[in-house]
């Protein structure tokens, strides 16, 4: 809406819009110059196996840390990325990176790696080579790699569909998973489930019931598990961030869980120590 906006002629002469739009592009060229800086680092989430309690895998999750400043969260650049088509360049940095940094991971442990992909990067006609290229490179197998979409991908990436749902069909073809992301927060849900070649269904954290006793809460995490798992998807549970929700989501069948109770983001040492922390067994 911006971009048609920024065409309008009577509206290039809002000094408020004209402000927002220098403030924009500003934003972009630190973004840049971040990339060229190696300024973003990967964090990792552990995904977890609720029925064992090991970790199964990560989500791999970007931050800018700008010298001398606290790390940046994601929900304060994707946007301005995405706008700009930045994110193209940054998304690739950021699956090559996390390829790299999970294949030994992979190696040792068996884990897998997922990667956040935004609607430009999948409308970009190349992109199933860079991620065939990111496997090549890092050695990692394609079926150690998912790939996260959320629903918004089909509507926005307009006039591309087509393109975005050959790379989605030429990826799975080669084993590497789809997962649609934060399920439950967009427009006709359902219809997506039916029209997106995936294989996993994450739930958006904001079904995890604040109320224990709230058996309607409940009843709507029951009834997106049963949906998932009646199409053959594997569910992972977002923002698991207490006892009472690992213990829903085990009783309602859930496969996975992410989410505080379970760990934070944190850099790739944390994940590496934490998986050989996992694997060490204590004879007493
Ligand atoms: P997402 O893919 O749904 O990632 C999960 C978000 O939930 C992460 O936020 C994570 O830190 C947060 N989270 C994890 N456990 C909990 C919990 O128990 N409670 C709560 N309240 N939150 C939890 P983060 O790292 O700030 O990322 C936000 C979003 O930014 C991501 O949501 C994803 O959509 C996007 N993003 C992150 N990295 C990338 C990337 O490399 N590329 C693209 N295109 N988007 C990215
Ligand atoms: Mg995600
Ligand atoms: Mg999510
Ligand atoms: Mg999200």
């Amino acid at each position: 809406a911006a971009k048609a906006a920024g065409k309008d002629r009577q509206e290039l002469f809002d000094p408020r819009l004209r402000h927002e739009q220098a403030e924009r592009i500003r934003i972009v060229e630190r973004l840049r110059a971040a990339l060229d800086a190696g300024e973003f680092a990967v964090h990792y989430q552990p995904i977890v196996a609720l029925r064992s309690g090991a970790s199964v895998g990560f989500e791999a999750l970007v931050r800018w840390t700008p010298p001398g400043q606290p790390p940046v969260g994601p929900d304060k650049f994707i946007p301005a990325a995405e706008d700009s088509g930045l994110i193209v360049a940054l998304g690739e940095w950021v699956l090559r990176q996390a390829c790299a940094e999970a294949a030994p991971w992979h190696r040792r442990h068996g884990t897998t790696i997922a990667v956040n992909v935004s609607p430009r990067q999948l409308a970009e006609p190349y992109f199933a080579d860079q991620v065939r290229q990111a496997l090549t490179d890092s050695g990692l197998p394609a079926n150690a790699l998912t790939i996260e979409i959320t629903e918004g991908v089909l509507v926005r990436s307009g006039a591309h569909t087509e393109l975005v749902l050959t790379h989605l069909s030429e990826l799975r073809a080669d084993g590497v998973r789809v997962a649609i992301d934060d399920f439950g927060t967009g427009y006709s849900s359902l219809a997506y489930l039916r029209d997106l070649p995936i294989d996993i269904l994450k739930i958006d954290k904001s079904f995890m019931p604040v109320d224990p006793a709230d058996a309607q809460q409940a009843a709507l995490v029951r009834a997106v598990v049963d949906l998932a798992r009646s199409l053959g998807l594997t569910t992972v549970a977002e923002g698991v961030e207490t006892a009472h929700h690992a213990e829903l989501l085990r009783t309602l069948g859930c496969d996975r869980g992410q989410g505080w109770l379970f760990g934070r983001p944190g850099p790739p040492a944390a994940a590496s120590i934490r998986l050989s922390a996992e694997s060490t067994v204590t004879i007493s």
